[in-house]
Formats: structure tokens, C-alpha cells, sequence
């Protein structure tokens, strides 16, 4: 069994439907430790898999944020109600004492099956910029995004600030920048989701990384388009347009939030 405290392991960093089907990078979402508390962001196809592949158990998690309905966020999320829920590690089962965080139409349209509606101790729909406790950490949902203005009205869709005593960090998903969308998002940490690596799509990450003007950028959310262009040569373009610390992250890698240092373990 692994523990890990206040750190951040990318059990996938791929992310749209090329890498759904491809899986050159796993779709898994993220599962972050910040001062105790166990959070997993966005849980994609494989990530019960990948949870359990990296030696973690489902059974620690106190919360499961979903940033949007798309299935590269929540293909997996019903499996992993259901495997906190259980608690088959321990032995246990019907534990209540984890929450679940959705936008509103996640829940609306079925996405969290009857069946799982009934295993957390509490489903969140999340409102734009609005607080919520998990244990002692506070979670602050972010303006409502627009991952591509053909999903406007269609979808909604937020990133999280995570607050704890010490330690903080923002999640953004895939966004198209729209002016003072990220304006109030005072953040050192980002952990943020690429779009493609050229054209327009470019743009807008380099914008949004402008406007909130973080002192690190962690990118993960690689389509195949990005693959192709290379992750890295990605990260150092928009280094160099940004003047921001960027990091392209890798399967894997998890990140220390006390040294802000990338390893494998
Ligand atoms: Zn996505």
C-alpha cells in the first residue's frame, strides 16, 4: 500500500477522445493528497485500474471531483463510487464518509447511475464560485468554463481551488479564454489542461496562462495532435510566451507540493 502526502500523482495525463481511443497516455484523471485529505480529480476511463496499478487504494479517497461531463472525466466514475463505497480493501463496505463534487447536468443526466446516487455520504452539484468543505479543506469552483464555444449552454463546466492550512493549488480543465474569466483565480499552482498545440487553440492556453499569471504551470491533457507536436516542445513555446515555469507532465509523475518537484515516486 502506498501513502502519499502532499503530493500529486498523474495516474493519467491524456485526455479527449483521440487519447480515449489511443490510450498513449492513460485517461485515468489525477489523485492529489493535500495535508491528509485524498481527492481524486476527473476519474476517465481506467482510472479504478490505474489507482489500484500504482498502489493506491480507492478506500483512502475523501472526495471525487468531476470538472465536466465529458467521458475522458467520467467514464470511471460510477466504478469508483463504487470502489470507495465498498471499501473491499479493508474489508468493509457501505462507507458513507466521502463526497462527491459534479457540475449540476452531470447529476441531471444520469451520468451517477440510481445505484451509485445512493453510496456517497453526499453529492455536491457545484455552482460557479461558490466554497465547499472537504474535511478541513475549502473548494472554490472557478467561473463557469467553455471547453469549446460549441459546447456553450451545453455544457457545464468549472475547475477547482483546492485551500488547505499550508498548501494550495487550482485545477483548470480543457477552457477556451474568454476576457476576466480568470482574473479573481490568484493561484502559485496550476495544474492545467492543454487543448491542441497550434493555432487557435494555442492561443487560448497562452492567454489564459497570461491572465492568471501563476508561478507554475503543470500541463497534462494530451490529445494525439499533442503527441505528435511533442509535450515538451509544447511546454517550452508557451514558457517562452508566457514567462511562466511550465511543466509537461507525463504518466506517472507525481509532483511534491512542499519542494515543487516532479518524480516517479
Ligand atoms: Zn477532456
Amino acid at each position: 500500500m502506498r501513502s502519499i502526502n502532499n503530493k500529486i500523482i498523474f495516474l493519467g495525463t491524456g485526455g479527449g477522445g483521440s487519447m480515449v481511443c489511443l490510450q498513449k497516455c492513460s485517461t485515468a484523471g489525477f489523485w492529489a493528497n493535500v495535508e491528509g485529505v485524498n481527492l481524486y480529480f476527473d476519474p476517465g476511463p481506467g482510472a479504478v485500474w490505474h489507482i489500484r496499478q500504482h498502489g493506491l487504494i480507492p478506500d483512502d479517497l475523501q472526495g471525487i471531483l468531476v470538472t465536466h461531463k465529458h467521458v475522458d472525466h467520467t467514464a470511471d466514475l460510477n466504478a469508483l463510487i463504487e470502489a470507495v463505497h465498498y471499501q473491499m480493501t479493508r474489508g468493509g463496505w457501505n462507507f458513507k464518509d466521502y463526497q462527491v463534487l459534479v457540475p449540476a447536468d452531470v447529476y441531471q443526466e444520469g451520468y451517477i447511475t440510481k445505484h451509485h446516487q445512493k453510496m456517497p455520504g453526499k453529492i455536491i452539484k457545484v455552482q460557479p464560485k461558490q466554497e465547499y468543505f472537504l474535511k478541513h479543506l475549502k473548494i472554490k469552483t472557478t467561473k463557469k468554463l467553455v471547453e469549446k464555444p460549441y459546447y456553450k449552454n451545453k455544457l457545464d463546466e468549472f475547475g477547482y481551488q483546492v485551500s488547505g492550512k499550508k498548501y494550495r493549488f487550482t485545477y483548470l480543465p480543457e477552457t477556451f479564454y474568454k476576457k476576466g474569466l480568470f482574473t479573481d483565480l490568484a493561484s502559485e499552482l496550476i495544474i492545467l489542461n492543454a487543448m491542441k498545440p497550434t493555432g487557435d487553440y494555442y492561443q487560448q492556453t497562452k492567454k489564459i496562462i497570461k491572465e492568471i499569471s501563476p508561478q507554475l504551470v503543470l500541463l497534462r491533457h494530451w490529445v494525439k495532435k499533442s503527441l505528435e507536436y511533442g509535450i515538451k516542445k509544447m511546454a517550452r513555446k508557451l514558457a517562452k510566451d508566457t514567462k511562466v515555469r511550465i511543466i509537461a507532465l507525463a504518466d506517472g509523475d507525481v509532483f511534491d507540493l512542499t519542494t515543487k518537484k516532479i518524480s516517479k515516486k
